[in-house]
């Protein structure tokens, strides 16, 4: 059988892209030393597929900063803003991605998005009334003659035209149906200039069509790849798809002539069911079922099952991963740390090329269940991997409905946290995390590495919470924080101070741009045994007379931006972390903190795709989960919480009925359509719409902060609203964060006197 990937990670077993492209960034290194680092990676990239034995290696999954951004420039999305630049086209392409701020003008980044249900953001692409869509890029045909020429003939992805259409963002007058055929126009040069140069097979990506489909977006699907494939000639076309199933267009995309579909099995729930009604004998199906979003090897016994049903309705199959192996680590290899009893439980991306070769090669054996690769497999998942923990077990299974709800009600919590904490209106806080120098990096790095004591270790961090709130004070925030010096990740520090997790060394994922996490793993049953950030809170507190919020990570999001278990359900998981949170809440007011923010960045990420699942499959727990958090505390300790994601228009509901006092959400980079919804659902609880964008090194003016606060006046009383940036501000420099903490605090204290 053959193989496939859908896409490979890019950003290098030691994140070389990542450096070299930030050491761009600064003016340290040329374009041109970035464009080598790049053609080295994808040249070895390929090779390793290749020496894999993999047959169709993609070309294009590479990219500087994101693949919709890529597809956007490749026709002619630019936004008037950026071209007016006149910068040269690289630098053009991050002015897109990170915003512009220097001698040719001063432009925002486009707006960032979660990617479907990923912790990996995209850029949304703007199309103007003035945008003239056609095939204006060569990226996609440069990089297929870069692996031609080295022996490696790939199959080149792009994002598809339904997915492009659906995710880009029109700001004009103009409407889908008016930008329809130039777009098809542009996607059929891109078929005949592949065409030309000696393509065999394209791969169009299409993760849309797991979404819920209307009768009109399957008609709209049908009619551009009508289009589209009548002029493929001689080339095949792969319909990707992956994050689901499509069965909302499942018969159209098999009546069309695709030559290859690719469905998920591993997280589409009805995929199996769809091709038992019929597969087309004409068609090759890419069955993904190597799961490339999770970390766990691969089951061959369950696998295998699993191929032999499909067989029964498909013909000619190719192993596929399930998605884009760009959400997994590269490689298990840089793991030394890790023990081989542990480790033989993972596969990471090389790994799982080669569970595609070994699926493929015991498949095609005579006697499958016998092969050696298969019987040491099975031998892995024979064994009892350990990790319980009946204490652990027990708790969650005696909680009683009370225990999820926190009371008094909301407005007499907001009476009592008024009189108590004496704020003035639009009241002015941060995120949380402050900038991670370069001094706080190595302060760690010295200590993780035994050069430094653990009382030098804390004491330099203790200087910097001081220098951080004496910098707060100045700036006249009203709500402190102690600045997170102490944490690398969000998740990551906790999972390091709670039992039941695994660290990796270089497992790192891409987050956005040049940004990745390094997500730690849920090995075991999880618990708490002693407090984790109480030290730091304290002593922050003891600093000032101003509010300090302490800062604890939610369930939601550590189970989401880790890498979870897949022998328990993440209900499960969730409460486990949900109780070894409320522990350390409970010992942070009972140690005089008053404010206490819960992070659920990435609570809205996970929302299944799928409506109808969004309730029966998620939000009925993961929402009790969160108030079994803080449902322990008294009336007056002012409960936040942080979403990274404003696109909660449709469950505004649910979040209000998370029951936190305060809500921080991104809003910056998105309109402010989010707070005419809050407005009409009658939103209770108090919110921190972002006012500037941190993902960008710009520096919002005073005027800009006041306008959007105006703005968002006109929707909420002043009571209700607070001013903070739209995310942690640990990913800045202090250059730029100094001057923008201060234009905030001028723009509240300005708009407060009006
Ligand atoms: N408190 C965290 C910080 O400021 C929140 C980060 C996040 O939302 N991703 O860094
Ligand atoms: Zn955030």
């Amino acid at each position: 059988m053959k193989k496939s990937v859908i896409g490979f990670p890019r950003i290098g077993k030691d994140r070389e892209l990542k450096s070299a492209a930030e050491s761009y960034f600064s003016g340290k290194l040329t374009e041109n030393d970035l464009l080598n680092t790049a053609r080295a990676l994808r040249s070895e990239h390929w090779k390793i597929q290749k020496t894999a034995g993999i047959d169709f290696i993609p070309s294009n999954d590479f990219s500087f900063y994101d693949n919709m951004l890529d597809t956007a420039v490749l026709f002619n999305a630019v936004p008037k803003r950026y071209k007016e630049l006149e910068l040269n086209p690289l630098e053009e392409y991050f002015a897109m991605a990170r915003g512009y701020q220097g001698d040719k003008g001063d432009v925002k980044a486009l707006a960032m998005k979660k990617w479907y249900n990923t912790n990996y953001h995209y850029l949304v692409a703007e199309i103007e009334d003035s945008t003239e869509i056609k095939l204006t890029g060569s990226k996609p045909f440069d990089e297929f003659l870069e692996a031609k020429s080295q022996g490696i003939l790939t199959k080149p992805v792009v994002i598809g035209i339904y997915t492009f259409l659906k995710l880009a963002r029109l700001t004009g007058a103009k409407t889908g149906a008016d930008i329809e055929s130039s777009l098809i126009s542009a996607y059929k040069s891109f078929l005949e200039r592949f065409s030309s140069i000696g393509a065999q097979w394209l791969q169009f990506d299409e993760p849309s069509l797991v979404m819920d489909m209307t009768e009109e977006d399957t008609a709209l699907f049908t009619r551009l790849y009508a289009a589209i494939l009548s002029s493929k000639g001689a080339l095949k076309i792969l319909l990707q798809t992956y994050f689901g199933d499509i069965r909302d267009c499942y018969a159209k995309a098999v009546s069309l002539s695709f030559d290859g579909i690719g469905l998920d099995f591993t997280e589409g729930r009805r995929t199996e069911a769809l091709i038992a009604g019929g597969f087309p004998a004409d068609k090759i199906l890419f069955a993904g079922i190597i799961n490339g979003k999770n970390i766990w090897k691969n089951n061959y016994k369950a696998t295998l099952d699993k191929l032999t049903e499909i067989r029964r309705f498909a013909e000619d199959i190719v192993l596929s991963t399930s998605c884009s192996l760009l959400h997994v680590p590269y490689t298990l290899e840089s793991e030394t740390d890790l023990a081989a009893s542990r480790k033989k439980h993972f596969a990471f991306a090389r790994e799982k090329l080669t569970e595609l070769s070994d699926l493929s090669e015991i498949i095609s054996s005579d006697e499958p269940f016998k092969h050696p690769k298969y019987l040491e497999n099975a031998e892995v998942f024979a064994e009892k991997r350990g990790g319980e923990d009946a204490r652990v077990q027990e708790k969650t299974g005696s909680l009683k409905e009370s225990d999820f709800i926190r009371l008094p009600p909301f407005a007499e919590r907001e009476k009592a946290q008024k009189e108590k904490l004496r704020l003035p209106p639009l009241a002015t806080t941060t995120i949380g995390s402050f900038p991670q120098t370069a001094d706080v990096r190595s302060n760690r790095a010295a200590f993780r590495a035994g050069k430094i004591s653990e009382e030098e270790y804390t004491a330099f961090n203790k200087k910097k919470i001081a220098e951080c709130i004496a910098l707060q004070e100045k700036i006249g925030l009203d709500v402190i924080v102690h600045g997170e010096f102490e944490r690398n990740d969000m998740v990551e520090y906790f999972g390091e101070n709670l039992n039941g997790f695994l660290f990796t060394k270089k497992a790192w994922v891409q987050s956005y741009g040049t940004r990745c996490v390094k997500p730690p793993i849920i090995w075991g049953d999880i618990s708490r045994t002693r407090p984790i950030t109480v030290g730091y809170s304290v002593y922050a507190q003891s600093l000032t007379n101003k509010p300090v919020k302490g800062m604890l990570t939610g369930p939601v999001t550590i189970l989401s931006w880790s890498f979870p278990r897949e022998d328990i359900p993440l209900n499960e998981s969730t409460l486990q972390i949900a109780l070894a949170i409320r522990e350390e809440v409970l010992d942070l007011e009972k140690n005089g903190i008053k404010v206490i923010q819960i992070d659920e960045a990435a609570l809205r990420e996970k929302l299944p795709l799928r409506k109808s699942d969004w309730h029966s499959e998620y939000l009925n727990w993961v929402i009790p989960a969160f108030r079994l958090v803080h449902s322990g505390v008294k009336a007056e300790t002012q409960i936040h919480t942080h979403m990274c994601y404003s696109e909660f228009t449709d469950i505004i509901p649910d979040i209000d009925a998370m029951d936190a006092d305060v809500i921080s959400f991104e809003a910056s980079r998105s309109d402010l359509l989010i707070i005419d919804a809050l407005k009409a659902a009658n939103f209770k609880t108090e919110v921190g719409p972002g006012v500037y964008d941190i993902h960008s090194p710009r520096i919002p003016s005073v005027e800009e902060i006041k306008t959007a606060l105006l703005k968002m006046l006109e929707k909420l009383p002043k009571e209700k609203l607070w001013v903070n940036p739209d995310c942690g501000l640990k990913t800045r420099g202090e250059k730029e964060t100094v001057p923008s903490l201060e234009n905030l605090a001028a723009a509240a204290k300005e708009v407060r006197g009006k």
